[in-house]
């Protein structure tokens, strides 16, 4: 039996850990991997093993201690331009965790591979405002594929069917049209739901068309409620709108949340 095995892998991230670093990948064949990274700074291997790097990684497994290290990364796309600009690497390490929060997508590894590694090619060139609307545009398609993306052309109520320029409520989840509704929860108006609607549809060129803070704000904190990213976001925005809070304020209230919190 060998001891090496050979994945397609995505480098998530890295942590120094005493002498070493651990390192956590996404792997096409068994989902989210974890090893250990020996070698000192001047190590080529500790070049090679840094996040958003992909390749064939090769890892040792020592049956007698159940320690895994990293033998190899034969790195196929470095993808320098991450490191270039602070909103890049900002989102792309977001995505990274965001990954590793679902476990890597669990069970569909191929496919997980294939979205995260697709919204690291969109954010590689992306100018300095796109960056915030591919990391929304990846975290809804990254619902779909989940199968946690809700439907934004429904009430799941009363099933009505909410018009283009219709508005939604969120609460635990689940979208309310007006009636249904109550005013109560998290808003979402039309300009993000069609927003949303295009990035399902057309991928990261949706994240191209602008979005202003606001719904921008709102698409993001629905992604990030079905996704269960952060709770903090989730009870902040519930309790601007439970205690009356107008419209603006709503927002600019939940947006000040969404950025400052969630990605421990
Ligand atoms: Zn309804």
């Amino acid at each position: 039996m060998t001891r090496t095995a050979v994945y397609t892998a995505l480098t998530l991230r890295v942590r120094q850990c005493g002498e070493n670093r651990e390192a956590s990948f996404l792997t096409a064949e068994e989902g989210i991997v974890r090893a250990t990274v020996f070698g000192g700074p001047k190590s080529s291997l500790r070049s090679s093993v840094a996040p958003f790097n992909e390749g064939a990684l090769h890892i040792y497994h020592d049956p007698v201690k159940d320690t895994r290290k990293v033998s190899e990364f034969d790195v196929r796309l470095w993808r320098p331009g991450l490191r270039e600009l602070y909103e890049r690497s900002e989102n792309a390490s977001k995505l990274s965790a965001a990954l590793l929060h679902s476990h890597g997508g669990g069970g569909s590894w191929p496919q997980a591979l294939a979205l995260g590694s697709a919204a690291l090619d969109a954010l590689e060139n992306a100018g300095e405002e796109s960056c915030t609307r591919i990391y929304l545009c990846f975290l809804w398609r990254w619902a779909y594929f989940l199968g946690q993306q809700p439907d934004i052309n429904h009430c799941s109520v009363c099933a009505c069917e909410i018009p283009p320029d219709g508005v939604l409520w969120c609460r635990n989840g689940e979208l309310y049209c007006v009636s249904c509704g109550e005013g109560r929860g998290l808003f979402l108006g039309p300009e993000s739901r069609r927003w949303l609607d295009s990035a399902q549809h057309d991928g990261y060129a949706a994240a191209g068309k602008s979005l202003d803070a606001a719904p921008f704000a709102q698409a993001l904190a629905l992604a990030r409620t079905v996704l269960h990213l952060g709770y903090g976001y989730g009870y902040g925005y519930g309790y601007g709108y439970g205690y009356g809070y107008g419209y603006g304020y709503g927002y600019g209230y939940g947006y000040g949340y969404g950025y400052g919190y969630g990605y421990g």
